[in-house]
């Protein structure tokens, strides 16, 4: 069997930096550290973080007072923040940058009088993160058909945002049907929403040209994990979404020549070997990687993690 490993895939400069501000925080405060949230939606992640001492939860409440708190790469509402400075927690911001770009593009538009649409899906983590982090109201749209059950005036000012994990392709139509709908509506240029998004579709796209199955390693609950799976099937591949190489089914695989690999950007590598791995077990993989998109994002640490390491660590 060939298989054809996607280029680029998995891990995403927001996720790097997300994971590094926990690793840093446990060794110059020590264990335990709260992180509020899954860092980034992966349960490897996850769990390698925990075993080093993080420790996940879902509310602040659950955080002793004055503990070191991160907030996820999602982001959080405003609320979330102000509940981290009332119980004196020493907080450490893992949202990822682009997304607090969303937050103040979000912002500046309510600022300038208009209503804001924000385009992503409910319950989300990164899009209650978002909603919570703009003053007034913002409408939620998930999909064309909720566009035109908008109770609005056509001429509204309007202005629109979109959750990072959706790419350019995936909010076209929407937005499309916006400027169809109302008259007085702006909006950023979504090209530049997040690179690590559009570029892993676009890679995908191009793969699912030249495999017979795709998979994704990626976590269930990964918006852009699922996305890229969607992608394959919706360009006629036969495409699993896997969070490791246990998931792989060798019935998948009968009369398979040609085998794509992608993951997701909260995805590691070794996941991706372990599913090489589990294709192994089924017989020999000849492993090529496409001619791709090199990325060389990288985010800046907070401050507060940017002292050397070897002078705090006892
Ligand atoms: S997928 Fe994009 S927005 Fe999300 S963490 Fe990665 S770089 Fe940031």
């Amino acid at each position: 069997m060939r298989v054809i490993l996607a280029q680029p895939r998995g891990f995403c400069a927001g996720v790097v930096r997300a994971i590094e501000i926990v690793d840093r925080a446990l060794r110059q405060h020590g264990a335990p550290v709260y992180v509020r949230h899954e860092i980034v939606h992966n349960r490897h992640v996850v769990d390698n973080l925990r075993q080093k001492g993080a420790r996940f939860v879902e509310e602040l409440d659950e955080v002793p007072q004055g503990a070191v708190a991160i907030f996820s790469a999602h982001g959080v509402a405003k609320t979330v923040e102000r509940d981290a400075e009332a119980r004196g927690l020493d907080v450490l911001d893992a949202t990822c940058p682009l997304v607090t770009k969303v937050h103040v593009q979000g912002r500046q538009y309510v600022a300038a009088g208009r209503t804001l649409i924000l385009i992503g899906h409910a319950g989300h983590p990164e899009v209650e993160g978002t909603i919570g982090q703009i003053p007034g109201k913002v409408l939620l749209v998930q999909s064309e058909a909720q566009v035109a059950k908008l109770e609005l005036r056509e001429d509204t000012p309007l202005a629109y945002v979109t959750q990072t994990t959706l790419s350019v392709d995936d909010t076209r139509g929407i937005i499309d049907a916006l400027m169809r709908r109302f008259t007085d509506i702006v909006g950023p240029d979504t090209r530049d929403i997040c690179y690590a998004t559009q570029n892993r579709q676009a890679a995908v796209r191009a793969l699912s040209k030249e495999v017979d199955v795709l998979l994704v390693v990626g976590a269930t609950n990964s918006s852009n994990s699922n996305r890229l799976r969607e992608i394959g099937s919706e360009s006629g591949v036969a495409s699993y979404l896997v969070a490791d190489g246990s998931e792989v089914k060798a019935e998948w695989f009968a009369s398979v020549r040609t085998v794509g690999i992608t993951a997701g950007a909260s995805a590691p590598e070794e996941m991706v070997e372990n599913v090489i791995d589990a294709l192994r077990a089924l017989g020999p993989v000849d492993v090529t990687t496409m001619a791709g998109h090199e990325e060389k994002v990288e985010f800046k640490l907070p401050s507060k993690l940017m002292q050397p390491l070897a002078a705090r660590e006892v």
